[in-house]
C-alpha cells in the first residue's frame, strides 16, 4: 500500500499541526519550520505529488487553494505576501504532496535563493 504523505497524515489527524483553515478540499497549516513570521502551507486534501503531476482533469485544484489563501490573508488583514511552490527536489521540494508556501510579515528579497 502507498505510504501516506506527512500532509495526508496531518489531514487525517494522525499527527498534529496548527490548522489555520480547512474545507472539503484543502487545508492551510502553519509550517513547522517557519521562514517568516507568517509561514503557512496551503495543501489540497487529494494527494498530488507536485505541479508536474497535475493532469488535465485537475483544473480547479490550484484556484481553490489560491482563493482559500486570499480569503485567509484578507481575514488576517495581511496585504503583502509571497506564494512559493517548489516542484522537484532540485527546486527545494522535500514533501511530495503539492503545497503552496505563504510567506508574510517580513521583507522578502528578490531573487529568491
Ligand atoms: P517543500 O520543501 O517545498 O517541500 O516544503 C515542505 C515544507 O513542509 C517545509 O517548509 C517544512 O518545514 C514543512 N513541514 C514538514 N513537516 C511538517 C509538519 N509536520 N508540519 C508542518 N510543516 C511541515
Amino acid at each position: 500500500m502507498k505510504e501516506k504523505s506527512i500532509f495526508s497524515q496531518i489531514i487525517d489527524r494522525e499527527i498534529p499541526a496548527n490548522i489555520i483553515f480547512e474545507d472539503d478540499t484543502c487545508i492551510i497549516i502553519e509550517d513547522i519550520s517557519p521562514q517568516a513570521p507568517i509561514h503557512y502551507l496551503a495543501i489540497p486534501k487529494r494527494e498530488i505529488k507536485g505541479i508536474s503531476d497535475l493532469s488535465d482533469t485537475d483544473h480547479g485544484v490550484i484556484d481553490h487553494l489560491m482563493i482559500a489563501i486570499k480569503n485567509e490573508m484578507s481575514k488576517e488583514g495581511i496585504k503583502d505576501y509571497r506564494l512559493v511552490i517548489n516542484n522537484g527536489s532540485e527546486a527545494g521540494q522535500t514533501v511530495f504532496h503539492l503545497h503552496i508556501h505563504v510567506l508574510a510579515n517580513r521583507t522578502l528579497g528578490w531573487p529568491p535563493g
